[in-house]
């Protein structure tokens, strides 16, 4: 893999990673850009001791541009976007609309492919071995950085999850404070260490390992399953079976099989409601521990994966109990959901 750091018109960074080692980028970025003014924010909620980030200059921010204006396509036939070059295989650059910015962090743009029309189920494996090499590489990048608390990789997909653009990327995230569900989990895991003397993530992998019927599919190294108190109507958890605290540390053979599963998974998740139905709509959230919290060693890198659509043509709103409560209810029992997802395995 080549890594060329490169800066934008503007000032922000631009990361290529390329599959060839000889490969040159040296394009320049010609737009008249402006110095970006970010003032975002974070406040923290007094009675639920959580916090916000008000980003009031992301109002301007593209929404639903033609295909021929896409800013994430690269340059090409004068046309100027956010990647100077006319290809690329992998880019990442700063979010010139973060939601987080300088002492409050960091928002990061991941381009997975310079092909627009594609989504990341359509992506060969190498080309998904070079993404998850660059949500690794950020991660070792984002880890330097004072600033930096926590880090997630995640993508929305569909129009359904507030997508407003088409072109196949996600985004990472650098916090400046460990996260209110992350915060949770390192509870659960301390406080599970103290019942019991044992880790909490290996104890639920070896319990969907068990009962087995909520196992989606199992590799030599990763296992997918859908959780026993799945909040979402099609939620999967992957996890290594190596337990390791982020992208960093995961070994060679678990990154040489995370294409394959992965890919695998996202082909299911677009088959589960039929032939003729629009492409799944969800959300890919990578868990990693935070830098610097007690106890990092033992959390348990995964990635939960879910869809809002319930069932063809209906989306599962966070309504009353949901958002005003925080008290999910799921429609689709996780033993029924995990046989679908087994139903629709690729041939
Ligand atoms: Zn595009």
């Amino acid at each position: 893999m080549k890594k060329t750091v490169t800066t934008l018109a503007d000032g922000r960074e631009l990361i290529y990673y390329d599959r060839a080692d000889d490969t040159v980028r040296d394009a320049v970025d010609e737009r008249p850009l402006d110095a970006v003014s970010t003032s975002s924010e974070i406040r923290r909620d007094p009675l639920l001791g959580d916090s916000v980030a008000i980003a009031s200059h992301r109002q301007g921010r593209t929404y639903h541009p033609p295909a021929d204006e896409c800013p994430l396509c690269p340059s090409r036939n004068g046309r100027l976007s956010e990647i100077p070059d006319d290809d690329y295989d992998v880019a990442v650059f700063e979010n010139r609309f973060p939601s987080l910015a300088g002492d409050s962090g960091r928002c990061e743009v991941v381009c997975f492919t310079s092909d627009h029309d594609v989504s990341f189920a359509g992506l060969t494996e190498e080309q998904a071995a070079l993404v998850l090499a660059a949500w690794t590489d950020r991660t070792a990048d984002l880890a330097a950085l004072p600033q930096v608390a926590q880090v997630f990789c995640f993508e929305n997909r569909g129009a359904e999850i507030g997508v407003t653009l088409g072109h196949p990327h996600g985004q990472i995230y650098g916090y400046p404070f460990v996260t209110p569900r992350t915060e949770l989990m390192l509870r659960s895991m301390e406080a599970h260490r103290a019942d019991t003397g044992r880790n909490l993530f290996d104890d639920v992998v070896a319990r969907e390992l068990s009962e087995g019927d909520r196992i989606v599919l199992e590799g030599e190294h990763w296992v997918a399953f859908v959780p026993y108190a799945a909040h979402w109507p099609y939620e999967v958890h992957l996890h290594p079976r190596r337990r390791v605290p982020d992208l960093r540390e995961l070994d060679e053979a678990a990154r040489t099989e995370f294409p394959q599963v992965y890919l695998e998974l996202l082909r299911r998740f677009d088959r589960i409601f039929g032939p003729g139905e629009p492409p799944t709509p969800y959300i890919s959230a990578w868990h990693q521990a935070p830098f610097r919290a007690p106890g990092r060693e033992e959390f348990g890198l995964h990635l939960e994966l879910f869809t809002i659509r319930r069932t063809s043509g209906k989306l599962k709103f966070l309504a009353g109990s949901e958002s005003g409560m925080n008290v999910f209810i799921n429609d689709v029992p996780p033993e029924a959901a995990a046989q679908r997802l087994r139903e629709v395995a690729s041939k």
